[in-house]
């Protein structure tokens, strides 16, 4: 075996994810954040593995907890491109003064569903089908239920989706096209959550473990090794909008693998945006920082009640791993940005009319998080800023009429 799981609890070696499926995705101590490792792995090869036409994260297999290559599943997702925005680097040093480099990393142009969650839907299918699992569930919002509809469609394995009243068209369509099934629930987010746990329970289908699920973090973690080949380098910054904070918690378990092998890079700084219709782990911080991050300041944190966000993707209300993201923020010298959701349309103009390319609206926040951390000084002299932008504007057409509307004013 080249991996192995390993609590993140009480340090249990679990095993490989045959048994971890064994045993509902929980170690003995009932704890459900496992962690891969492995054991025999060094990264100082990983530059081998930037040569020739790269086009999927599996093109890391070698670091990856698939054992056999027939195993894969894949639509070429993962080895998307990193892009210079210079626009936005203009803008910080024509009004600020700061040389940066800023970088966008196109979620939009995955192969499989066009989201950020294509790596882990490949990843998820792949190590199920390797390990025999023939039915799967997971409430969604939109993005996880189409990437994984789609990928475990193409694996064999049956799949069904619990999503919210107020899903989009399109994400039900696309959901539908795979073959799978999708169950619209009657009411809410949370609601759709519990109905799937519901059906977990009832039937013994496997269910998605939350944002911490080792496939998730492993198959996100590749970003780290794609700024090694495309940028030569690890940013200094990095950038996303947040909801569940996987992103971030991979792109730091990335960090920690390599760098026995790459003494040279820091942790980059970790700027997390939030749009303000839906901003509980920007509230907690802002504790946090007015009481000068007193002990356990990670566990203070409360969800929010009235959550009037459009942008489904982002109605994380419980941000229930914010006891984990904050002090990985807190050790990277990072913070958190709040942004308005009423000026996304604007900053969502901007975006096409400087490049042409109209991303999905959580993608905008982080865009939009660039020019609040401007603002706030929170960029540096001579940053490599990395922005992970999570999804196209493919399933989000509300959004797509916004900026249309603000355009033709
Ligand atoms: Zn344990």
């Amino acid at each position: 075996m080249k991996y192995k799981l390993v609590c993140k609890k009480c340090g249990e070696t679990i095993g490989s994810f045959r048994e971890w499926f064994a045993n509902d995705q929980k170690c003995k101590c009932g704890s459900n954040y496992a962690e891969v490792v492995y054991p025999e792995t060094h990264y100082h090869n990983l530059p081998d593995y930037f040569k020739g036409e790269v086009k999927s994260h599996f093109q890391y297999f070698e670091y990856l907890p698939l054992e056999h290559r027939e195993n894969i599943v894949s639509c070429n997702e993962g080895a998307i491109p990193m892009e210079r925005w210079k626009h936005m680097e203009r803008t910080a040093k024509e009004q600020y003064g700061i040389d940066c480099k800023v970088y966008m990393y196109r979620n939009d142009l995955n192969g499989g569903t066009a989201s950020f969650k294509d790596v882990s839907g490949s990843l998820a299918a792949s190590v199920m089908k390797e390990n025999g699992v023939k039915e799967y569930c997971l409430a969604s919002t939109g993005n996880a239920g189409t990437a994984y509809a789609t990928y475990l469609a193409k694996a064999g394995i049956k799949f069904t989706c619990f999503s919210p009243n107020w899903v989009d068209d399109k994400t039900a369509q696309t959901i539908r096209q795979t073959g799978q099934t999708l169950v619209v629930s009657k009411g809410t987010y949370g609601d759709a959550k519990a109905e799937c746990a519901e059906f977990h329970k009832q039937s013994g289908v496997m269910m998605s473990c939350g944002n911490t699920d080792p496939i998730r973090v492993e198959s996100k973690r590749t970003i780290v090794f794609e700024c090694l080949r495309q940028m030569g380098q690890l940013p200094t910054v990095y950038m996303q909008a947040v909801a569940g904070g996987t992103s971030p918690i991979a792109f730091e378990k990335g960090f920690r693998d390599i760098r026995p092998d790459y003494p040279q890079y820091h942790m980059p700084r970790m700027l997390l945006v939030q749009q303000d219709e839906c901003d509980p782990m920007v509230t907690a911080w802002e504790w946090a920082k007015e009481h000068n991050f007193p002990v356990d300041f990670e566990h203070h944190y409360e969800a929010k009640k009235d959550c009037h966000t459009r942008i489904g993707i982002l109605t994380a209300a419980n941000p229930g791993n914010y006891p984990i993201v904050a002090p990985l923020v807190r050790n990277s010298g990072g913070d958190f940005i709040r942004v308005e959701e009423a000026s996304l349309p604007r900053f969502g103009l901007q975006m096409k009319r400087q490049t042409g390319v109209l991303m999905g609206p959580a993608s905008v926040v982080c865009y939009a998080g660039f020019y609040r951390a401007l603002e706030q000084g929170l960029i540096k002299q001579n940053d490599v800023v990395l922005l992970n932008c999570g999804e196209g504007s493919l399933r989000s057409q509300w959004f797509v009429d916004e900026v249309a509307k603000l355009e033709n004013k």
